[in-house]
């Protein structure tokens, strides 16, 4: 088990969170533990995998020197110097094909959100898991009912919906998300999207707008700024030959 599953007990505070002030010590102030303790909390209520954390961060996001690796990221860093100023609630949709490092800048820009101790509720959300519990939920005994699966998608106030498009929604549950995505649209919360599929064809011939639909499509020409990011090199396997972990 590791240790930070573990409750850790301050040993400046004893788990209190609050230490005397130095040279009064009738008063006291709040620990510098109780920052990291939020921290960690909001890491958890993210739902950002493990695999992606603590590692995604803009920093170790791996450019490669490469123009278009550079201006999406800049691009994202601009989005999360922002936060919680948004341009009337646009997202951003990363586009690109597998290993860009979509996926990385769209965890960065929550991780970011978070160590900067920027306000707000962000939510890391795998597209094809979410129609899995949806479609889960459609039985009769259900544990967990539609609702209680899309409400946290409509209150966070940064949603990460990522592989947008990895599998093909029936058009019931293609309803269902284009309200979850114009909801969030019409209260102001944005969401960043990356989907392995373009405007173009992809190698199985189809685009977005195949695995999606026509609506839905439209509304994230609205709704976000778009970021494509291709004619990079796999990043996983440029790793192989240079040894880099990332
Ligand atoms: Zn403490």
């Amino acid at each position: 088990m590791s240790s930070a599953l573990l409750p850790a007990t301050c040993a400046r505070c004893n788990g209190s969170g609050w230490v005397p002030l130095s040279g009064d010590s009738l008063r006291v102030e709040p620990c510098g533990c109780q920052g990291d303790l939020r921290r960690r909390q909001r890491i958890s209520a993210s739902n950002i995998p493990r695999r992606y954390y603590p590692h995604c961060t803009l920093e170790t996001f791996y450019d490669k020197n490469n123009a278009i690796l550079k201006s999406a990221r800049n691009r994202v860093r601009e989005f999360v110097d922002s936060w919680p100023m948004t341009n009337e609630g646009r997202g951003l949709l990363l586009m690109g094909g597998c290993g860009a490092g979509k996926t990385h800048l769209a965890v960065a820009a929550l991780v970011e959100i978070i160590h900067s101790g920027k306000p707000g509720r962000v939510l890391f959300c795998n597209f094809q898991e979410l129609i899995q519990d949806i479609q889960a939920s459609f039985d009769a005994d259900a544990a967990v009912g539609k609702s209680e699966i899309l409400r946290p998608l409509l209150e966070a106030d940064l949603l990460v919906l990522d592989e947008l498009g990895s599998v093909k929604p029936t058009q019931f549950v293609q309803d269902l998300l284009y309200y979850v995505i114009n909801s969030r649209y019409n209260t102001v919360r944005p969401t960043i999207f990356t989907t392995n599929a373009t405007d173009e064809p992809g190698a199985d011939g189809q685009r977005l707008v195949d695995k999606i639909g026509e609506r839905l499509r439209s509304r994230l020409y609205e709704m976000t700024e778009q970021i494509v990011i291709k004619g990079v090199p796999d990043h996983r396997s440029a790793n192989k030959q240079s040894g880099n972990i990332l």
